[in-house]
């Protein structure tokens, strides 16, 4: 499951070729994702960056070389076609979109603007919802609002390094390891309403091992983005099949989804339950069967 890394580095020597074939991020077949040699034909010959640059014709454009740099940078961070292809990709924020850097990057500034630019879309929803968002109860919600959402979408901001950081450890242990009921709270990404429950983590190391508390912070990182609960527990499985390259993870979660109960599409106390199973657990129906009856303790 090793990735190169992709670097500014390899942008500007596909910029000074001229030759590479357009490639849209949301067409890559998924495996040729990694080849990011992104320059699109469709620029015009004068944005184009000059071979042998910087020494080529830059004069005549002096200002539209560092942009058209800059919008080969996006493209190139433009999120994989696939949450799978790279679990964890090169700076760690796993499947951001533009936005998600972009947020990331943001000043005190531009967080504010943020903020008002969602609170003014909730002044808009709450008239066209039939009410007076300036009657005294409502006056602050978008504000409000703008805030809560913000912190319930809070793991895009989060990235895999630093939420691990130095808490891999090697260690010569083979046996099944289990956290269990680590609180989940996520948000429905075709509903934007929550779905909560528990996840339950198990892997078989190979000679490493996390800090416990970590795989908890894994779970949140993830769970606090816009989420199917399929997508979650791959994601939390996935990251940890990469960073710990153990004999197996499992990742099991129940969840109880606000959009079925509310909508009277599930019975509330209902759950649904997600898995994903690697390495052992997958193969090997007995080690599987062990994790799911130390579930049931
Ligand atoms: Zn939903």
């Amino acid at each position: 499951m090793a990735h190169t890394e992709p670097s500014k580095l390899d942008l500007s020597a596909a910029a000074a070729t001229n030759e590479s074939a357009i490639v849209d991020s949301d067409s890559v077949p998924a495996g040729e994702h990694d080849s990011r040699s992104i320059v699109p034909s469709t620029v015009p010959s004068h944005h184009r960056a000059p071979s042998g640059a910087p020494s080529g014709p830059v004069a005549t454009a002096p200002n539209q070389y560092p942009k058209y740099i800059e919008h080969l940078t996006r493209l190139a961070d433009a999120r994989p076609s696939s949450p799978y292809l790279n679990p964890i990709d090169y700076d760690g924020l796993s499947w951001p979109s533009v936005g998600a850097r972009e947020r990331l990057e943001s000043s005190v500034e531009e967080k504010a603007a943020r903020e008002k630019r969602i609170a003014d879309a909730v002044r808009t929803l709450l008239t066209e919802l039939g009410e007076d968002p300036n009657r005294s109860g409502l006056l602050e919600t978008p504000e409000r609002y703008a805030r809560a959402m913000l912190f319930f979408t809070k793991g895009y901001e989060d990235n895999v390094k630093d939420v691990i950081k130095n808490a891999l450890f090697e260690e010569d242990h083979d046996e099944m390891v289990i956290v269990k009921d680590i609180d989940v709270f996520s948000l429905c990404e075709h509903h934007l309403v929550p779905f909560y429950g528990k996840i339950h983590i198990g892997y078989i190391p190979n000679s490493r091992v996390i800090g416990l508390s970590k795989l908890a912070r894994l779970a949140e990182m993830f769970a606090r983005r816009l989420q199917v609960q399929e997508r979650l527990t791959k994601q939390v499985a996935m990251a940890l099949w990469e960073l710990l390259q153990p004999q197996g993870v499992a990742v099991v979660m129940e969840a109880s989804h606000m959009c079925m109960v509310m909508r009277g599409v599930q019975k509330p106390g209902s759950s649904t339950t997600t898995s994903c199973m690697l390495g052992r657990f997958r193969e090997a129906q007995r080690t599987r069967e062990e994790f799911l009856s130390l579930l049931k303790k």
